[in-house]
């Protein structure tokens, strides 16, 4: 049977669920944990008027097994109470936190661009809702976790599994920048894995709608900027295509090419697209590599081209397919 939540009392019993897991009790620790805190206040309810909708609540979810913690909160994998069922990752943020962080704005635009997304490489952000000190996440449940474990676990990707990903990547790519969205903060700690081992781009903290040039503002991990952003000259979306280089050499190597131990000199091999690439990945990913890792944005190989280059037609499945293996 699976766990129940009584939101009256607002104590979860832990249960043990074999599809979605045994609940750990971790959303009254952390409301235990927060006791002192305000209640969002003002503020916290100002982003309840700012988020729409409300057609959901806790009570209509069986909570199963932490997915992991995030910086301002827990995931749990829960089974909605409908019929049929459906399993989400549920993503529970606390409202003290995030406005105290001032990232109301970040986590709205996060919500309203990742809500309009459809796409097989793309987690799906089903909706939303809140209570007073909570705001909830129906995510998309990605079945095989974060990409950056596979990778830490096996230090590098195959040449198929690298080229694999990469052609999902520019798949969605494709259609992020098709609907005018540029992702600006690729890395492996922003992607996770579907069941079958497909790509899901998982993260839209940083997404801008781009209705045209935008003056930068520094973000996200600088071994994944491009020169562009570094400089704070305008940028395009093909920031994007710098990090799918950038990404590309990270599955293939297990580091990213301009590593380095301060910003400063990480910044110098950026600007000057210092880097070199290990005999042993194969010549037409290096290929790739060279022909994303350009400093000028407009020369960069288009995402039409990625998906048409050597290296992505080598290992592409006959069939349609976004798994890996
Ligand atoms: P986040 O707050 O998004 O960084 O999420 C914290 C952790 O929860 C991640 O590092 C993942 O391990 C896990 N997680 C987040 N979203 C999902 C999801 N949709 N499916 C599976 N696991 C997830």
């Amino acid at each position: 049977m699976a766990n129940s939540l009584n939101t009256q009392s607002t104590t979860h019993k832990a249960n043990n669920d074999s599809l979605i897991g045994t609940y750990d009790g971790g959303l009254e620790r952390d409301e235990e944990d927060r006791k002192s805190d305000l209640a969002g206040g003002d503020k916290g309810r100002i982003l309840d008027l700012q988020l729409r909708g409300q057609a959901w609540n806790l009570n209509m979810f069986d909570v199963g097994r932490p997915l992991g913690k995030g910086k301002f909160g827990r995931v749990y994998m829960a089974r909605t109470r409908t019929q049929p069922p459906f399993v989400v990752a549920l993503k529970c943020l606390y409202k003290t936190e995030l406005v105290e962080a001032r990232v109301e704005k970040q986590l709205r635009r996060e919500i309203e661009i990742q809500a309009n997304l459809r796409h097989p490489n793309i987690l799906r952000l089903y909706g939303f809702f809140y209570d007073g000190k909570r705001i909830f996440l129906m995510i998309e449940f990605a079945g095989k976790g974060e990409l950056y474990k596979q990778l830490n676990k096996l230090g590098r990707f195959s040449d198929k599994r690298s080229s694999r990903y990469i052609a999902q990547m520019a798949d969605a790519l494709l259609y992020l920048h098709s609907k005018h969205v540029i992702h600006r903060d690729i890395k492996p700690e922003n992607l996770l894995l579907g069941i079958n081992g497909e790509l899901k781009i998982g993260d839209f903290g940083w997404s801008v709608h781009a209705p045209g040039n935008r003056r930068t503002t520094l973000c996200g991990t600088l071994d994944y900027l491009p020169p562009e952003m570094i400089e704070g000259r305008e940028h395009t979306a093909a920031v994007d295509l710098w990090s799918l280089g950038v990404l590309a050499y990270e599955f293939l190597v297990g580091g990213p090419p301009f590593e380095e131990s301060g910003h400063s000199a990480t910044y110098r091999r950026i600007s000057r697209v210092d880097y070199s690439i290990p005999s042993h990945v194969s010549p037409e990913a290096q290929d790739l590599i060279s022909k994303l890792l350009v400093h000028e944005p407009e020369q960069r190989l288009s995402l039409e081209k990625v998906q048409n280059h050597p290296w992505i037609l080598k290992y592409k499945k006959s069939s349609r397919s976004t798994g890996v293996v």
